[in-house]
C-alpha cells in the first residue's frame, strides 16, 4: 500500500521501514507490524516512557498494544530499569544456572497453585512447542487437539487455523508445514465441548493433550463460556489426555495468579510468556511434578536453550512480578474499564455497529452486532471499520493494535492524561468507522 493514501504519516518512519525492507522480509520482524491489515506506514518507535510511545517523527502515542501485553507497567518503569541496570553491569549471560532463575521460578510458583514446577524458556512459541512435546512423551500418544483462532506461537504443528497474525493474513495452513506435522493436529471450533467430546469418542487412545488459550485473546478477545475449561479438563482427564493451558498473554495479566487466579480451573501443564519477563524474552512452561520430571536432565524428554533463564531478563521478569500486587491490577482494570465505555459511547454515539469484549483487563472491538464466542464468528465482523478507525486514532497520537484481531492492553501507567487523550482522539475515529466503506 503506497503510503500516499495516508497525508499525515510520518517520513522518517517511511524511510526506516524502506531500508527494513532491503534486509528483512517484509521490512519486519514479526508480521503483525508491518501494518498489512490496516495500511499505512508501520511506526518505528524510538522511545517508550510510561504509557506512551515516541516515534521516530518524534510523535508521541498513548500505547494501547504495550508491547502485546508485556508492558502492564508502562514503558521504562523506573523499579524495573533499575533491576536490569543492576543485573546488566554483572554480565549478560554465563550459560550456567544463577540464581535470578530460581527466584523467579520461585515467585511464579508462590502465585500459581497449579505451577509445582517450571522450565524457563526465551519465547511462548517455545514454552508451548516444549510442552507439547513433554505431553506427548508422557503420555505416549501423539495427537493434539487445539481450536481455531488460538495462537500458541509458530509451533510447526499448532500453525493450523491459528489466529493473530496467521488470521489476518488468511494462511490457515502456512507453506513450510508438512502434512505430517500439521496431521496429528486436530483443530476445532472453541467453545464447542461436543465437539471436543467427540473428537475424543474417535481417536480412542490417540490424544496426548488439548491446549487451549485460557482465554483467547488472538482472535480479538473471545472468552471460554462457563464450565468451557472446566469441560475440558474433564475430557482430557476421562480419556488420559492432558489438558495444557496457554496463558502467555493471560499470565499475571488478567490477575495476580492469570487466568488460573479467575476460572480456578487446575491445568497439568501452563505456558507462559510476556508479562513475566517484563520486556525481555522469558517465557516459561510448568505444572504438575509428576509430568515435569520427565524432562532431561531428570527425565528423557529432550529440551534447553543456551540463553534460557538469561540474568537480565530474569531480573526484568521478577522486578515487574514482584510489582504486580492486588493494588496494580486494581488500577488496571480500573482505567481499562473507563477506556472500554469511551471506546463504546463514542461508536455508539455515531451509530457504529460493534461488539466489546473483555477479559479481566483485556478487551477488543468486533465491528459487528453480536457476541463472538469463536473464530467463525469473529471473521464475520467488518474489519474495513476497523480500519478507518486505527487510522484516525493513529493521526489522533493514539497507538492501537494493528489489525481488528488484536486485543488492546493498557497498564497501571495509563493516567487521566493518557486517557483524555484517547478520548480527544475517539470522536473523529468513530466518525470515520461510521462513514467507512468496503
Ligand atoms: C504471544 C503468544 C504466544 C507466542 O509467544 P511468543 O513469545 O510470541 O513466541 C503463544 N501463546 C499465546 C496465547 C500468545 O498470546
Amino acid at each position: 500500500m503506497s503510503e500516499l493514501a495516508y497525508p499525515y504519516e510520518a517520513p522518517a518512519s517511511q524511510a526506516l521501514f524502506d531500508r527494513a525492507e532491503a534486509v528483512t522480509p517484509g521490512g519486519v520482524n514479526s508480521p503483525v507490524r508491518a501494518f498489512r491489515a490496516v495500511g499505512g506506514t508501520p511506526r518505528f518507535m524510538v522511545s517508550g516512557t510510561g504509557p506512551y510511545l515516541t516515534d521516530a517523527d518524534g510523535r508521541e502515542y498513548v500505547d494501547l498494544v504495550c508491547s502485546w501485553g508485556p508492558m502492564i507497567l508502562g514503558h521504562a518503569h523506573p523499579e524495573v530499569i533499575a533491576a536490569v541496570q543492576d543485573a546488566v553491569a554483572r554480565g549478560t549471560s554465563f550459560g550456567t544456572p544463577g540464581e535470578g532463575e530460581v527466584a523467579l521460578a520461585e515467585e511464579m510458583i508462590a502465585r500459581v497453585e497449579p505451577l509445582e514446577q517450571v522450565r524457563l524458556v526465551s519465547s511462548g512459541t517455545e514454552a508451548t512447542m516444549s510442552a507439547i512435546r513433554l505431553a506427548r512423551g508422557f503420555t505416549q500418544r501423539s495427537k493434539v487437539i487445539k481450536f481455531a483462532g488460538c495462537y500458541h506461537g509458530h509451533v510447526d504443528s499448532l500453525l493450523a487455523a491459528a489466529g493473530s497474525g496467521v488470521a489476518t493474513f488468511a494462511l490457515p495452513d502456512t507453506p513450510g508445514v508438512t502434512g505430517a506435522q500439521a496431521g496429528d493436529t486436530i483443530v476445532l471450533p472453541y467453545n464447542d465441548i461436543d465437539a471436543v467430546h467427540a473428537a475424543f469418542a474417535a481417536h480412542p487412545g490417540e490424544i496426548a493433550c488439548v491446549i487451549t488459550e485460557a482465554s483467547p485473546g488472538n482472535m480479538g478477545v473471545v472468552s471460554p463460556m462457563p464450565g468451557f475449561n472446566e469441560g475440558l479438563k474433564g475430557a482430557c482427564h476421562a480419556n488420559g489426555a492432558l489438558y495444557i493451558s496457554d496463558e502467555v498473554m493471560t499470565g499475571f495479566r488478567t490477575s495476580r495468579a492469570g487466568w488460573y487466579g479467575i476460572d480456578g480451573v487446575r491445568p497439568d501443564l501452563m505456558t507462559f510468556g510476556k508479562v513475566m519477563g517484563g520486556g525481555f524474552p522469558a517465557a516459561a512452561f510448568g505444572g504438575r511434578a509428576d509430568v515435569m520430571a520427565h524432562l532431561a536432565p531428570a527425565g528423557p524428554v529432550y529440551q534447553a536453550g543456551t540463553l534460557s533463564g538469561n540474568p537480565v531478563a530474569t531480573a526484568a521478569g521478577l522486578a515487574q512480578l514482584r510489582l504486580l500486587d492486588d493494588a496494580a491490577y486494581g488500577k488496571v482494570n480500573a482505567v481499562s474499564t473507563q477506556i472500554q465505555s469511551l471506546v463504546s459511547e463514542a461508536l455508539t454515539k455515531e451509530g457504529v455497529t460493534h461488539t466489546l469484549q473483555s477479559a479481566s483487563n483485556m478487551f477488543s472491538v468486533f465491528f459487528t452486532d453480536r457476541a463472538v464466542r469463536n473464530y467463525e464468528e469473529a471473521r464475520v465482523q467488518e474489519s474495513f471499520r476497523f480500519t478507518a478507525f486505527f487510522h484516525a486514532m493513529l493521526a489522533g497520537g493514539v497507538y492501537l493494535p494493528p489489525s481488528s484481531f488484536e486485543t488492546w492492553f493498557v497498564s497501571t501507567a495509563h493516567d487521566e492524561r493518557a486517557v483524555q487523550r484517547i478520548a480527544d482522539a475517539l470522536p473523529a475515529a468513530a466518525r470515520a468507522a461510521a462513514e467507512a466503506t468496503a
